[in-house]
């Protein structure tokens, strides 16, 4: 999906300021590619106003980092797009649980029954029935009982001559003697929607009254799976979605609209052929996915997780104060260190675009790890007050982080230095250019 739009989104990343006009341009290209994603034409419409909405407001302008703000609200917005966090299976008060699988034929509905029902027992510890009520094609019971056998579990059914209501009865009788917690029914489906197929699924639903009605849908047919949801969901008001063959080529465009015109929740993405690709759907992911910058999105994310917001802060008081010591120097390389590559990062903390000579100071990796062992081999004192280092000091702290003593001098010099730099920074607030460190 789009490179452009994965360009306009790379110019933001690095923007310290977004104009409306920028805000514009990534707009109209994040609405090109979710149509060109085959999103609803008016989801789309919505989603372009919100975040439009959200990116000129002050959530974004008045951030640290505007250009990831944007990226960040648009990446919310799709997000929640998809139903937010996805939610669970219900579990029936009364046992056993009943599951009822609708869907059009080849959707994946038999090949979901059984990911679903090993599942439950691997996650959940649960004990599924299955039930063959797809008696339209012998083969399609087949199917089912292959599936039982693969996995151990015993697949309930009754032939191509008894009803199918009967057969999810009876399946329902024989689950409580056995003492099943799960009762999954495998419909038959058909090619398109047709009021045969919807008559003899309403007269199911309205018999077992199952607790949850799962739509299973093949998300490679873009716009078509998002028509057939609507009609599923009108004539039997289902109560999830499980998208299907996400481990093709498909854009995920599908998954945006679904839950945008049906208002039902993804639970589940098919991941593959194997009855163990079955997984909890997750709309950030796919969000990333539709987007199509990871890269740029793990960024944000890594930030996100690894930077503690309040120990920034922290810092940044203390850098305020003066009273940065040794310690909090430990503190912020861990969180530096937690986020990778150091370039990226230097932006994200708080006030150091305004320190321009902070990239001067040295800090590649593997200098990082000496760094570290230099100030873990001071004690407590020396770390709060740098002041009391005197030739033997040094010469303990060389000898115990297994640096030479030119480098122990070295940091210390460094650091006396970013103080000095924070010092000035922190006194003019206008940020004024700090003093350029040594490598
Ligand atoms: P049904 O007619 O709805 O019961 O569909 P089936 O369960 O028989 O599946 C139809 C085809 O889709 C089979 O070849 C399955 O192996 C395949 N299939 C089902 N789910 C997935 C999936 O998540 N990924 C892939 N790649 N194939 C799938
Ligand atoms: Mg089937």
């Amino acid at each position: 999906l789009a490179d452009r739009l994965q360009e306009t989104m790379k110019k933001l990343t690095g923007k310290g300021k977004v104009s409306e006009q920028d805000v514009k341009e990534m707009t109209r290209e994040v609405r090109l590619a979710l149509l060109e994603a085959d999103v609803n034409f008016k989801v789309v419409k919505d989603f372009v106003k919100r975040v439009k909405e959200r990116a000129i407001g002050q959530e974004v302008m008045e951030s640290l980092t505007p250009g990831q703000q944007v990226i960040k609200v648009v990446k919310e917005e799709l997000t929640d797009l998809m139903g937010g966090e996805q939610s669970k299976i219900a579990v029936s008060d009364r046992s056993p649980t009943v599951i009822m699988m609708v869907g059009l034929q080849g959707a994946g509905k038999t090949t979901t029954t059984g990911k679903l029902a090993n599942l439950l027992r691997k996650k959940h510890n649960r004990k599924p029935l299955l039930v063959a009520a797809d008696i339209y094609r012998p083969a399609a019971i087949n199917q089912l009982e292959t599936i039982g056998r693969q996995l151990d579990i015993p697949v309930f059914a009754m032939g191509t001559d008894a009803n199918p209501v009967d057969i999810a009865n009876q399946a329902i009788a024989k689950a409580k003697e056995d003492h099943h917690d799960y009762v999954i029914i495998d419909t038959a489906g058909r090619l398109h929607v047709d009021e045969n197929l919807m008559d003899e699924l309403q007269q199911i639903k309205t018999n077992v009254k199952p607790d949850e009605v799962f739509l299973v849908v093949d998300a490679m047919t873009g716009q078509d799976a998002v028509n057939v949801a609507e009609s599923f969901d009108e004539q039997l008001d289902i109560s999830g979605v499980v998208l299907t063959k996400l481990d093709g080529d498909t854009r995920g465009g599908a998954a945006l609209s679904i839950k945008a015109v049906t208002n039902k929740p993804i639970k589940f993405a098919g991941m593959g052929e194997k009855l163990d690709e079955l997984e909890q759907f997750h709309p950030e992911r796919m969000a990333s996915r539709i987007l199509g910058m990871g890269d740029v999105l793990s960024l944000i994310e890594k930030a996100q997780e690894n930077v503690d917001e309040k120990k920034m802060k922290d810092l940044e008081s203390k850098m305020r104060s003066a009273s940065f010591t040794f310690d909090d120097f430990l503190d912020q390389m861990a969180q530096v260190k937690n986020m990778g590559p150091l370039e990226d990062l230097l932006g994200m903390i708080p006030g150091a675009n305004k320190m321009k000579g902070l990239k001067n100071v040295q800090l590649d990796e593997k200098q990082l790890v000496h760094v570290e062992a230099i100030i873990q081999s001071m004690t407590k004192k020396e770390r709060q007050d740098p002041n009391l280092m005197n030739a033997s000091r040094k010469k303990r702290i060389a000898k115990g982080s297994g640096r030479p003593v030119s480098e122990v001098n070295r940091l210390l010099k460094q650091f006396d230095e970013m103080k000095k730099m924070m010092k000035q920074m922190t006194n003019s607030q206008s940020g004024k250019k700090g003093k350029k460190g040594k490598g």
